[in-house]
């Protein structure tokens, strides 16, 4: 039988509950055999001036998923030259793991709402499936938008990977602004991320 599995990348600036809850909420109902989570050295999407060091952000993804053997962490994004595209990475993936695996890509809801900003928006739909979990105010997604930029048959793709996951309102925003205003960052990801911020006293300027 086919390998089933999910690349989820992200800037995990930092990983935080409602990535992990998401991810494990995917990996159930897809039933799959691997989840790859990917941090990316300088999403195009967002402003560096807030971007932890890619260092910090590995590190912290490992810490969250050492005790969940699904979960794999990939450096490939942090390490590689050039613009991180995910139409690269996904055909990166495709080649390393070969034409049988079925390949998923992990995003939520608000990212699915940007989508035809993305790079080759229409060469990614075509080599993997796009998964989309839900985040709290992203419920209403409008399909007029992504046809836009997209065919009949990709928005099909893309509403057939719509995934209904629990609703965490959970956001890195919201965690780097509590850290710097010296509010509770309890809770809101693992421990060993939490002590990690706090034993390198991350997001005290940012
Ligand atoms: P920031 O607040 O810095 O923009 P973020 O919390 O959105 O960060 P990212 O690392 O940028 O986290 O997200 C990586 C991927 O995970 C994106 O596709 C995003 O949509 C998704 N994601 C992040 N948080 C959640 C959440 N609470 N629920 C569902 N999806 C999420």
């Amino acid at each position: 039988m086919s390998q089933r599995i999910a690349l989820f990348g992200g800037s995990f600036n930092p990983i935080h509950s409602g990535h992990l809850i998401v991810a494990r909420s995917v990996a159930e109902q897809l039933h799959l055999d691997r989840m790859i989570l990917l941090p990316s050295a300088s999403p195009p999407h967002k402003t560096a001036q807030t971007l932890l060091d890619p260092r910090h952000r590995a590190e912290m993804v490992k810490l969250a998923i050492a005790d969940e053997p699904i979960f794999e962490f990939s450096d490939y994004d942090l390490t590689r030259e050039g613009p991180c595209y995910t139409v690269d990475t996904v055909a990166h993936f495709r080649e390393e793991l070969g034409l049988d695996v079925i390949l998923h890509w992990l995003i939520g809801a608000d990212s699915l709402a940007e989508l035809t900003s993305w790079y080759r928006v229409r060469a990614l739909v075509d080599s993997c499936r796009i998964i989309t979990a839900a985040r709290p105010g992203w419920d209403k997604i409008d399909f007029e938008v992504l046809r836009t930029r997209l065919s009949e048959d990709h928005i099909a793709s893309l509403r057939a990977g719509l995934i209904d996951t629990p609703r965490i309102d959970i956001s890195a925003t919201d965690i780097r602004r509590r850290n710097r205003a010296g509010r509770s960052i309890r809770y809101l990801m693992p421990e060993a991320v939490r002590d990690y911020i706090c034993k390198h006293a991350l997001y005290q300027d940012c």
